[in-house]
């Protein structure tokens, strides 16, 4: 059937057929159309527009097909607007269009082709409806009523329930076109069917979504409410402390910490990743660990330097009893100190502006290549050589209470692995900064004193390498930006001054040996000891225990204490046997209190201290057949050493007992060569190699020997054994061999020589070429002894050497065999 219809053009919804919708009605042209189909038989098509922003549609912007409805009702409001109400009847589609101020077209209405398996059709309807009801279930901005449902229910025939379902679906205009353009049911059926799929699987994708999200949301909430808990817990636990309170107490020490800005930024990077863990975590304990190290080590804190000589001088004096030498050369070094000090800080001030320029415009600045080179600016490091006890460290103390440093002392001995010097990472459980920024923290200013002990003990054990840490913790040129690995910021050392001591040099590597000025402390003689005992030790043990003006010890007793209590080349032992003398004495005032001053003189001593630890090896004056005394150096000060030789009737076999190195070894066979070559001049059998047993010892045992100084030794002991002409006690010698017999130079003299006069002996044989040396040796010793430079072995004979008493016992055995009665 064919009309002509007023047309209402809808915006953005189509209208199934079979039902009734209000449309509101605002555009001219629309309203002239319902006013027209009033006027007529009611009758209206309704059309959808493609595009609902589209004002003026014409024929060309609606889609052909629509339904024919009848306009049951019109309320027209205030605005002019129309509210319609409209029952859609049936399909239509819209033909020729006439030239009307209205839409007006020729329609004719579309019929349902309803062919196909009816078997199929119903099963398609109850998939339709069971499908629907499920998308009514879920799809959240759909509100059916009960009304509608019921209805719905009860729709059996499949077109009218195909167009229902697309009437309440919250379809597109493209979707329900499709549906509303589909004439045969079947096909419009699973036209429905699909779209209802498509939108319960996206729901069903929504909903897992929405799972997901929630579990998430749960999750963040159960860590939100654990954290608070653990907060809770952690002030219980940690006294109350408070976690932002603590921050901002953090971040006002980080602010007044005098850090540079590259150490201030780490800082409050780090206190930012405190904020964020939670309370009590170990994580956190981490991180305020490492806070308070960067808190506590100095950035800026100085103390003030007094940089006057002669107030150093009165110090050192004050602390130290004689050591002249090393007095002055301390001195000198610190002169030279103050004197470039003026041009270091000039330097350093330079440095620092170049690197507030850096800092404030990186591309331009001046760098340090730019600058002269001040490297010889840089001072070198002060090593302290010698003994135990000599004073190294103390007179360290003494130079920083001089410049008003503070002093740190830290012991390198033992340490093998660099991450001592350097720290270990923070990834690592309990680690921490090295040795070295342990000691700034000590010190709390940025220019103390850092002494560095046994600084050659750290060489012997060598194998993690600290000794490359410790090059740049000592090089000037590299220690401004000294890396710790706990720390991670570089620390800036060179404001500190580093002081370092070693009982021998031979250990320390050259590289490191290299960097320092050294000095060298050899061992006190007797008289030496006497004074530091009396006038320094004594009287300060005195004052502490509360004795001073009740005791005095006579230098007699000090003497005894010396030779029979200790045996060492400097005076800490000493100063452990007074203070103990002390201790007793206090506690015998407190017990049986004494009127006056009471006097210890030598015999008193073991009253105090007990039996004597050492007896003064009475020397053996009497010349002696096979002996001889030598003197070797060891790292611990000089000291004596006796050889003795056997000789025995035999095949010439030589044994060499008591822990010989390779060079002694090597030094015996090259004085028994040489005394092959010249038995007879000193009367001994030139075959003696042949037809005696040589035994050649070393005592105490115990002690490692080596080194090729006892060659001279060696010979005389030997000489004598088998000539059986005795050795002068009274001598002792030091001086290398060669197998043509020239007496080569040794090394250590200072302290042999130290050695050979604190054991009572007074004549010193030493090889000519040391000569020179004998300018190091304190005149105090000099001048009480007896110094014999030799030039070759027979020299050394000559003199040590005294006529047989006794006839040697003939050495052959084969001659000795028909003496019967002998
Ligand atoms: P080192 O570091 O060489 O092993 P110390 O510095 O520990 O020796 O010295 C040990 C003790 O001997 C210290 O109490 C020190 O004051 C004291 N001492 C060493 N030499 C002298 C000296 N020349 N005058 C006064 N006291 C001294």
């Amino acid at each position: 059937m064919r009309w002509e219809l007023p047309i209402l053009a809808l915006r953005s919804t189509v209208i199934m057929p079979g039902t009734t919708v209000n449309v509101n009605v605002g555009r001219a042209k629309s309203r002239k159309a319902v006013e027209e189909a009033q006027a007529g038989d009611r009758r209206m098509l309704l059309l959808t527009q493609h595009d609902p922003k589209d004002e003026d549609p014409g024929k060309g912007e609606l889609f052909e097909v629509g339904t024919l409805a009848v306009i049951k009702q019109v309320v027209r409001s205030a605005d002019q607007t129309l509210e319609v109400l409209v029952e859609s009847i049936e399909r239509a589609r819209a033909g020729d269009y006439l030239t009307l101020p209205y839409l007006r077209a020729e329609a004719e209405t579309l019929e349902n082709d309803a062919t196909g398996d009816p078997q199929v059709m119903k099963v398609m309807v109850e998939e339709c409806r069971g499908a629907f009801d499920r998308y009514v279930v879920q799809n959240k901005t759909l509100r059916l009523d009960n009304f509608h449902i019921e209805n719905l229910r009860a729709t059996t025939d499949p077109s009218a329930l195909a167009d229902q379902i697309t009437h309440f679906a919250t379809w597109e205009v493209p979707d329900k076109q499709s549906v509303l353009e589909t004439l045969n049911v079947r096909a419009r059926l699973e036209k429905v069917l699909a779209f209802l799929n498509r939108d319960l699987e996206r729901f069903e994708l929504d909903k897992q979504i929405a799972a997901r999200v929630k579990e998430q949301m749960d999750q963040n909430q159960r860590e939100y409410y654990l954290r608070e808990q653990m907060k809770a817990i952690g002030k219980e636990l940690g006294g109350g402390e408070d976690g932002p309170a603590e921050v901002e107490d953090l971040r006002e020490k980080i602010e007044a910490a005098g850090m540079t800005t590259a150490v201030k930024h780490k800082a409050l990077k780090e206190l930012a990743r405190l904020e964020r863990t939670p309370g009590g975590s170990p994580e956190g304990t981490v991180i305020r660990n490492y806070l308070d190290w960067l808190l506590d080590v100095p950035w800026s804190k100085r103390s003030e330097e007094l940089l006057d000589i002669k107030r150093t001088r009165e110090v050192l004096d004050e602390d130290h009893y004689g050591l002249e030498e090393v007095k002055e050369r301390i001195l000198e070094f610190l002169a030279v100190r103050q004197l470039t000090q003026v041009m270091r800080d000039e330097a350093e001030a330079r440095e620092e502006a170049d690197r507030k320029a850096r800092e404030a415009n990186p591309a331009d600045a001046p760098t340090a290549k730019d600058r002269p080179d001040d490297g010889e600016l840089r001072a070198p490091i002060l090593c302290l050589v010698g003994p135990p006890g000599v004073g190294k460290t103390s007179l360290g103390k003494s130079v920083a209470r001089s410049l008003n440093r503070e002093f740190v002392r830290m012991s390198l001995g033992g340490v093998r692995d660099e991450a001592e010097i350097r720290g270990h990472r923070r990834t690592y459980i309990g680690s921490m900064p090295g040795r070295i920024i342990q000691a700034m923290k000590t010190a709390g200013v940025v220019n103390p004193i850092i002494l560095m002990d046994e600084i050659d003990k750290l060489a012997s054990d060598w194998r993690g390498d600290p000794s490359s840490a410790l090059l740049e913790v000592l090089d000037p040129e590299q220690n401004h930006t000294f890396q710790d690995h706990y720390l991670e910021v570089p620390y800036n050392l060179s404001r500190v001054m580093f002081i370092t001591t070693a009982n021998t040099l031979q250990t320390i590597p050259v590289a490191l040996r290299d960097r320092m000025e050294v000095i060298q402390i050899p061992g006190y003689t007797l008289p030496e000891k006497l004074a530091i005992g009396r006038e320094f030790r004594l009287k300060r043990q005195l004052r502490a225990h509360g004795l001073q003006g009740r005791l005095s010890v006579t230098n007699a007793a000090l003497t005894r204490i010396i030779e029979e209590y200790t045996e060492e080349a400097g005076v800490r032992n000493l100063d452990r046997q007074i203070s103990k003398m002390c201790r007793k004495a206090a506690r015998e005032l407190l017990e049986e209190p004494w009127d006056g001053v009471r006097n210890v003189d030598a015999n008193d001593v073991p009253h105090y201290l007990g039996v004597p630890l050492y007896r003064p090896e009475r020397m053996e004056k009497e010349p002696q057949i096979g002996v001889a005394q030598g003197l070797a150096w060891t790292p611990v000060g000089g000291t004596m050493l006796i050889v003795e030789s056997l000789a025995v009737p035999g095949t010439g076999k030589v044994s060499l007992t008591g822990q010989l190195g390779d060079v002694m070894k090597e030094s015996c066979q090259a004085a028994i060569a040489y005394l092959r070559a010249h038995a007879a001049e000193y009367g001994a059998d030139p075959d003696f190699h042949k037809n005696l047993d040589l035994h050649v010892h070393f005592p105490d045992g115990a002690t490692p020997k080596d080194g090729p100084s006892a060659g001279i030794t060696i010979a005389t002991s030997v000489i004598s054994a088998i000539t059986h002409r005795p050795v002068r006690m009274d001598v002792a010698m030091t001086g290398e061999i060669t197998l043509r017999g020239r007496v080569l130079p040794i090394g250590g003299l200072k302290e042999k020589l130290l050695a050979a006069y604190q054991g009572g002996i007074r004549n010193v044989i030493i090889p000519q070429e040391n000569e020179p040396n004998l300018q190091d040796v304190a005149e105090a010793i000099k001048s009480q002894m007896e110094i014999r430079p030799v030039a070759t072995v027979g020299e050394v004979l000559n003199f040590v050497l005294l006529p047989a008493t006794v006839t040697p016992p003939p050495a052959q055995p084969e001659r000795t065999q028909t003496q019967p009665g002998a």
